[in-house]
């Protein structure tokens, strides 16, 4: 699967918004293939196609596709030097696909700021300073050993070198890698130091109920994210932590007394799912509808693999019908008879929403 850390400077909401996300998640015991750590929580990913399948289908058992989220809590100044739990925390975070960083951008005066008053922009320069410099230390560690090599004529040590001193200025100033305009190629070159700094980020802008419009704050952090190429879920995590904790009936009500017509929650694993390039495919039977994720440009024969390496290895084709051919036709029947059923190769990129049968050798 694939994960979200989310991190922050203590008090601004981290443990707030995760408590939430894990009550509109799915329980462990519903994974029993997978170790989920006390600090992980699986969410499922709110998707109404999912729904609209199934009321055609009529399933035993409708299955949304997830995402993972880390509370990576204690982040502080000083992390990259080893302070606090520093070192650790660091290397929690290189092991997330993406990162949620939680801004506070409310006031409350009973909750305490660790810099003794809410600054966004500060806060943000603090928590990337520690990403930076720790990813700052990577890239002198390897321009000492890739210089030699380069003086050898070692090819692939001079073009590394060379991103690498691309992005060691914007480190220097405590600014993220990814504020550099990086290529494809620049990017796979330098892909297996898993730099935190490069990682896919959004910013949950934490505000007030009342802290959606009109908030300097906000817009603050948006023009910040705007400069990085990085994406604002503005959210009231304290109001999502309510809202998680109404059975269904009751959330619907809450929610309409609002004005919303969902959690904001959604927003945030959305973004999340937004973040990592990612994809849902469906598989319809009877038995059971359910989501898939894939990367986007994901081949048939690598999709099916999500679902079991076999199919993988044996694929023959796959039966293939578009979401909204599914929905239209009512069906696989009806669309065969539209002539919109389709056999697929192991070269199709699989699309967003296809309806997806595997024909397989064992
Ligand atoms: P963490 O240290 O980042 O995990 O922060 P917590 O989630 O533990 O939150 C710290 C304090 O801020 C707690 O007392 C929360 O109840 C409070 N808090 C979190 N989110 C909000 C919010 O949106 N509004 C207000 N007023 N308080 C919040």
């Amino acid at each position: 699967g694939f994960n979200c850390g989310i991190v922050g400077l203590p008090n601004v909401g981290k443990s707030t918004l995760f408590n939430a996300l894990t009550k509109a998640g799915i329980a462990a015991e519903n994974f029993p293939f997978c170790t989920i750590e006390p600090n992980t929580g699986v969410v499922p990913m709110p998707d109404p196609r999912l729904d609209a399948l199934a009321a055609i289908v009529k399933p035993e058992r409708v299955i949304p596709t997830s995402m993972e989220f880390v509370d990576i809590a204690g982040l502080v100044a000083g992390a990259s030097k080893g302070e606090g739990l520093g070192n650790q925390f660091l290397a929690n975070i290189r092991e997330t696909d993406a990162i949620a960083h939680v801004v506070r951008c409310f006031e409350d005066e009973n909750v305490i700021h660790v810099a003794g008053q809410v600054s966004p922009l500060d806060d943000i320069a603090i928590i990337n300073t520690e990403l930076a410099l720790a990813d700052l230390d990577s890239v002198e560690k390897a321009l000492l050993r890739l210089t030699r090599q380069a003086k050898g004529g070692d090819k692939e040590a001079i073009a590394i070198k060379a991103v690498l001193e691309k992005i060691k200025p914007a480190l220097d100033e405590g600014l993220p890698a990814r504020s550099v305009g990086l290529d494809a190629d620049e990017r796979l070159l330098i892909k297996s130091f898993g730099f935190l700094t490069l990682k896919p980020t959004m910013y949950i802008a934490n505000v007030a109920e009342d802290g959606f419009d009109n908030n300097p704050r906000l817009d603050a952090v948006r023009e910040l994210a705007a400069g990085e190429g990085a994406v604002v879920v503005p959210i009231c995590n304290k109001l999502e932590a309510e809202i998680a904790e109404l059975d269904e009936d009751d959330k619907v009500a809450f929610l309409a007394d609002l004005g919303m017509d969902e959690p904001g929650l959604n927003r945030v694993i959305r973004a999340g799912y937004g973040l990592l390039n990612l994809h849902t495919y469906f598989t319809a039977g009877v038995k059971e509808v359910r989501a898939w994720t894939i990367p986007v440009n994901c081949t048939a024969p690598k999709a099916a693999a999500v679902i079991h390496t076999d199919f993988e290895k044996g694929f023959i084709r796959a039966e293939c019908i578009a979401y909204e051919d599914f929905i239209q036709y009512k069906g696989e029947a009806g669309t065969k008879e539209a002539g919109k059923w389709r056999l697929e190769g192991k070269d199709y990129i699989v699309k967003d929403g296809d309806v997806l049968h595997f024909r397989f050798n064992v």
